[in-house]
């Protein structure tokens, strides 16, 4: 028993949880065992046994892995974070590591500069999700991660050209930065005045809706810099109430939303998957931009969804929908001063 001389403990007030805790710890979180995923999903377990792409692990957030459907081993969502086997297939003709030339395009370490005007910076090479098609997935991000160094070479590079009025945070996923972070990075892009502004590619508003913090919508909403916002999704079963919720959010900071997808085999491949995307993005206020060709790197073969049938897809989208809910069909070609739209 405690004697009544002895002081009494004393009882601070408990700090109210910052909110970016419950996001950070979301991400942290994320399902990496195939064997979890199975559980979880109620496919068989065995699934988990034969698996591929060693070396670019499964991860998948919780509130993605809960827009899946449960017993279906084919789910347009399952598919994008599934290591199938047939990622270690040796690569068929054209495929490669760099597939759109972006070491080629490398100014200083962490910068790309490939289009006129717009200087894409790897703000960190964290992501919340391994999506099996990734073109980055074999990009050599180490050399190129600069966030502990404060990003000075890029931001001194940016600074010296004037001709970059617009910097695309990118990665991996620069919403993996915690608030205060991307806040000193944002102010230091402000401080550089030609950059007039700011885009922000990013999965996190889908894949982990919770990260669309005050905090994050503060620090952009208070940037001089007109915020565009790309998120990344790839079928409507992606865009749940939470993530309804968090891009409306997201709006009062970033009056530009726009949506780019990735044309895969097996998970949005059809026009009812495609038109049903456009709708729900559209009814969210946010705006199909691009539909990628799948860039040709080592282990996502399996995703090539060919030229013709891409174009037949956007075909039958316009013949249903407004001209501003059909995305354009694009690829990226090494050495290209832009996307090549085909269609
Ligand atoms: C896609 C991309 C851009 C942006 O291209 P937009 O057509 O403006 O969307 C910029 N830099 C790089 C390196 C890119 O890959
Ligand atoms: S979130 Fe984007 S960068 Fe990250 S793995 Fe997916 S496609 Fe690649």
């Amino acid at each position: 028993m405690a004697s009544l001389s002895e002081p009494l403990p004393t009882v601070r007030p408990q700090k109210p949880t910052p909110p970016e805790a419950s996001w950070r710890r979301e991400l942290r979180d994320a399902v990496r065992d195939p064997a979890e995923l199975c559980r979880l999903l109620d496919l068989p377990v065995e699934l988990a046994l034969r698996i591929g792409g060693p070396r670019f692990p499964l991860r998948a957030p919780r509130p993605f892995v809960a827009r899946m459907r449960s017993g279906d081993r084919n789910d347009p969502l399952l598919r994008q974070v599934w290591p199938d086997l047939a990622e270690d297939q040796p690569p068929a003709a054209g495929y490669s590591a760099d597939p759109v030339g972006d070491l080629a395009s490398t100014v200083t370490p962490g910068l790309l500069h490939k289009y006129h005007g717009r200087a894409l910076l790897i703000a960190t090479s964290s992501c919340a999700i391994h999506c099996r098609y990734c073109f980055r997935r074999e990009f050599p991000y180490n050399a190129n991660t600069l966030a502990n160094q404060g990003w000075s070479e890029p931001l001194e590079a940016i600074a010296a050209d004037p001709t970059i009025e617009e910097v695309i945070l990118s990665g991996g996923d620069p919403l993996t930065l915690v608030d205060e972070t991307l806040a000193r990075l944002v102010e230091q892009l402000e401080s550089i005045e030609h950059v007039r502004r700011l885009r922000i590619h990013t999965r996190l508003p889908i894949v982990l809706p919770s990260r669309v913090t005050d905090g994050l919508v503060r620090t952009l909403a208070d940037s001089r810099q007109t915020v565009i916002t790309v998120v990344h999704a790839n079928h409507a079963n992606e865009l749940d109430a939470e993530v309804a919720a968090a891009l409306a959010k997201l709006r009062n900071a970033s009056p530009m939303l726009l949506n780019q997808s990735v044309l895969l085999r097996g998970v949005n491949d059809s026009a009812a998957a495609l038109a049903d995307l456009s709708r729900r993005l559209v009814q969210l206020g946010v705006a199909p931009y691009y539909l990628h060709l799948l860039d040709k790197v080592v282990g996502a073969g399996h995703f090539a969804v060919d030229n013709q049938q891409a174009e037949r897809l956007i075909d039958a989208l316009r013949r249903q929908l407004p001209g501003y809910a059909v995305p354009r069909l694009a690829r990226e070609d090494a050495g290209a001063p832009h996307k090549t739209i085909i269609a």
